[in-house]
């Protein structure tokens, strides 16, 4: 059936910023903290004070909008947006209008098999306000300042997405983008990385667009998924049932799976903007955008031909690699230290992932150390451990609160493979005399028929011989002219 409805997406994201002090005082931007112990008369807004902007905020938008494709305004500016909300104690919020950091720009994304070019409105550089802690118990709420102020890059994309994968796919990439550049760490779940979605819907084959609703308060891939379903629902349903859809903001509520209204939507007008009277216009010089310019590091998809290039890894393997920076960096760390390639990349790409999931930890939070993976695999490769056995290696060396050695982890826990030579001898010996079938069959040609044979053995020894001498006893005793008497 043909699909009648097209949906149409435009996407604000906003990252914060990962300088250690916020945009306009020297307050440090960690997150959490005991509520209003990270603010000042500032961030607070307080009578008197004048901001100053931090250059660090500057120098990281600027590569932000290189990353992206933008062109970067030279003489850019900032400007106020008043409104009263309980956790902006100013009154405004210093952001962006006018002047823009960063405008035109593109973000090239794989969704559903297909290339697409996602446009970029532009970018801006703005602070976040602080939060409201309501306590149930108390019955009251308390304003926390200790947000306030922490850098933030707002952008904002033309409506060009068409499905819930392209947008996923987008904020996977400016995830990829913003991480390996070290500005922003992304993390939704921690709030670091935010998106709202304006969507509307249209009849497939209409080009002017449909009213469209923000949806706010998404903090999760799954959520937007999710959020954007919902939402297209909503207003096929409306529109098929003779309504007309409003436009307004919309809360998403994760747990109930759907979104209430918030406010109808504001326009720029509503926010009285003007250009901020207490920060000078800013001249961005070509040294420092040369310098911005330089400081770019080999993104992932670069990366990822390298790998192909340099290794000889399979495209899928090295695109796993180099979905997080800190993966790549371990897989050319494991390397260096010794680890042959193709067992690097598997180890990373599948046996650190599945063992990640038993032990219910996230790849972010896991950082073993190089050289000891690099013995761990060295080892496993020479047949010195038995693979079960590396396997739990790697599950201690995953959820080590403390650094250990591998080689003395072995040795402790007895795991080291013993090659027993008169064991082994005998065991390929049973085998050979137990199996004359898979043995005549070697002989006549079906070498495959070894692998059997190495199986039985490898049973008999219990996994206490590496696989590759049993594999060279079985050869050897294979080779030798059968036996007269039986
Ligand atoms: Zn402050």
């Amino acid at each position: 059936m043909r699909e009648r409805w097209e949906t149409v997406i435009g996407l604000e994201v906003h990252a914060e910023l990962s300088t250690a002090s916020k945009i306009f005082c020297g307050c440090s931007t960690a997150f959490g903290g005991e509520p209003n112990t990270r603010c000042c008369p500032v961030c607070m807004g307080l009578p008197g004070t004048l901001p100053v902007l931090n250059e660090k905020v500057l120098e990281y938008a600027v590569r932000a909008g290189l990353a992206l494709h933008c062109e970067i305004d030279r003489e850019t500016r900032f400007d106020r947006k008043n409104y009263f909300y309980p956790d902006l104690p100013k009154a405004y919020q210093i952001s962006q209008l006018y002047r823009p950091i960063a405008r035109n720009g593109y973000v090239d994304i794989v969704a559903d098999g297909a290339e697409k070019r996602i446009r970029i409105h532009e970018m801006h550089m703005e602070e976040d306000a602080g939060k409201l802690v309501h306590s149930e118990f108390e019955r009251v709420t308390y304003p926390d300042y200790n947000r306030a102020g922490t850098p933030l890059l707002e952008i904002v994309s033309e409506p060009d997405f068409r499905s819930s994968a392209e947008v996923l796919a987008y904020l996977e990439k400016i995830r990829s983008l913003f991480t390996y550049m070290g500005i922003s760490d992304c993390k939704m779940q921690e709030g670091s990385m935010r998106a709202d979605v304006n969507l509307s819907v249209r009849p497939m084959g209409e080009t002017a667009y449909g009213v469209r609703t923000e949806t706010k308060n998404i903090n999760s891939l799954r959520a937007i998924e999710h959020a954007i379903e919902s939402e297209r629902s909503r207003q096929i349903h409306v529109i098929t049932n003779g309504g007309k859809v409003i436009q307004e903001t919309r809360r998403w509520n994760d747990d109930l799976k759907t979104s209430v209204p918030m406010r109808s939507k504001e326009n720029a007008p509503d926010y009285r903007y003007f250009p901020e009277p207490d920060l000078p216009a800013i001249h961005i010089s070509e040294a420092f955008l040369q310098a911005a310019r330089e400081s770019l590091p080999e993104f992932a998809e670069e990366r990822q031909a390298r790998f192909v290039k340099e290794y000889g890894l399979p495209e899928n393997d090295a695109a796993r690699l180099v979905a997080r920076r800190e993966t790549a960096e371990l897989f050319e760390a494991v390397v260096a230290q010794g680890a042959g390639a193709h067992s690097a990349a598997n180890w990373l790409v599948v046996h650190v992932p599945h063992v990640l999931k038993t032990l219910s930890e996230s790849a972010e939070d896991a950082h073993p150390d190089a050289s000891e993976l690099a013995e761990l695999i060295r080892r496993t490769e020479r047949g010195e451990i038995s693979r079960p056995d590396a396997l739990k290696v790697l599950g201690a060396l995953l959820s080590a609160e403390t650094p250990f050695g591998v080689a003395d982890y072995i040795r402790e826990n007895g795991m080291a493979v013993e090659n027993d030579e008169s064991a082994l001898e005998d065991a390929v010996r049973r085998v050979i005399a137990a199996n004359p079938k898979a043995v005549e069959e070697y002989r006549s040609g079906k070498t495959k028929a070894i692998g059997f044979l190495i199986g039985q053995a490898m049973k008999e020894l219990k996994g206490k011989s590496a696989p590759a001498t049993v594999h060279e006893r079985m050869e050897a005793a294979l080779r030798e002219p059968p036996s007269v008497t039986a």
